[in-house]
């Protein structure tokens, strides 16, 4: 189907971004383009003016903040992610699992405001940003807020970016010794998550969070909680994923039932948690 008519701006600047989205009812920020147009040609959304960010060259950076957060702009792509050197010595599984979302074009297109800002619960990054304790930083005409991954997530397609407001970057602590794992089973090769799981282990602990389960990334705390003394072995973590599936509400579908994404969240946090265990990381 084509596109209804609407006005189209492409801003040189955040401030101009910023301000278009605020002067203008119905005015939605256009990024990859890639859930945006198509759900524009479905007719499910209808902005009136499209305000392009694909000039803002600096939502397009990764580095480092002065307290060595890895900063990844809004407009950074899934490629850049697979390719970029500040990632592989920060926190190499946001590669390793940017370059398992769709395919070559999905990846070229992608960007990582985008992906976190449609707030889709089968996508691949609000479970692992989650996980990775991100930040993420709001700017409006008021100015900038930043905003815990926890809070940033507020239900299917609903995130803590208001009207007139533009995600401008995501911050991920790096590493620092952490082993981190995302394990999960797909429609198809490549394809989109049934249901998906991320570990981090540090010495802080066992963080993990489940995709596809919940209309925001769901914390698997109980079973933390069960693995706090350490024990990381292959028996101690299938033992601690015990009743995680009956803890959870997941919604039935022609891809698999709730009892059968009960039963994926609990392989799936066990090959996570191993995984990271392992320092491996990886699918
Ligand atoms: C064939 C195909 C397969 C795919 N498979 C997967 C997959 O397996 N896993 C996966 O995770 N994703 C997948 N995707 C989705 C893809 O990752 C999209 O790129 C993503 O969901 C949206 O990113 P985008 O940059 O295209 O954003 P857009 O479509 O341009 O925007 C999406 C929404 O976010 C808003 N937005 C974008 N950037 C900002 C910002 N900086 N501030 C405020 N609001 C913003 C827009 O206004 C819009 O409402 C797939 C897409 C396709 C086409």
């Amino acid at each position: 189907m084509l596109l209804s008519e609407v006005a189209y701006a492409r801003p040189a600047s955040v401030d101009e971004a910023i301000a278009l989205l605020a002067g203008n009812d119905g005015a939605r920020a256009l990024a990859g383009g890639q859930t945006l147009i198509n759900v524009m040609k479905a007719r499910v959304a209808s902005p009136e003016v499209l305000v392009d960010l694909a000039d803002l060259a600096e939502l397009r950076e990764i580095g480092f903040s002065s307290a060595g957060l890895l900063e990844i702009g809004a407009m950074v792509t899934y490629a850049q992610l697979v390719s970029s050197s500040e990632v592989d010595v920060a926190r190499p599984i946001l590669a390793r699992v940017a370059a398992t979302i769709g395919d070559v074009q999905v990846r070229n297109r992608g960007t990582v405001g985008g992906n976190v800002c449609v707030a889709d619960p089968t996508n691949h990054l609000p479970p692992l940003l989650t996980v990775l304790d991100a930040t993420f930083t709001v700017r409006g005409e008021g100015g900038e807020r930043s905003v815990g991954a926890e809070d940033f997530f507020k239900g299917v397609y609903l995130t803590e970016v208001g009207e007139g407001e533009l995600l401008t970057k995501v911050s991920v602590p790096p590493s620092k010794g952490a082993g981190d794992g995302f394990a999960g089973v797909t429609i198809g090769k490549h394809g989109t998550y049934i249901v998906n799981a991320t570990a981090t282990v540090s010495e802080d602990g066992v963080r993990i969070a489940l995709g596809c389960v919940g209309a925001v990334p769901v914390r698997a705390t109980a079973m933390e909680e069960a693995l706090s003394g350490g024990d990381l072995g292959e028996d101690a973590v299938r033992a601690a994923a015990e009743g995680l599936g009956a803890s959870l509400d997941p919604p039935g579908d022609v891809h698999g039932s709730a009892d059968y994404r009960r039963r994926l969240a609990e392989v799936s946090a066990v090959r996570a948690v191993l995984q990271a265990a392992s320092g491996t990381g990886g699918q």
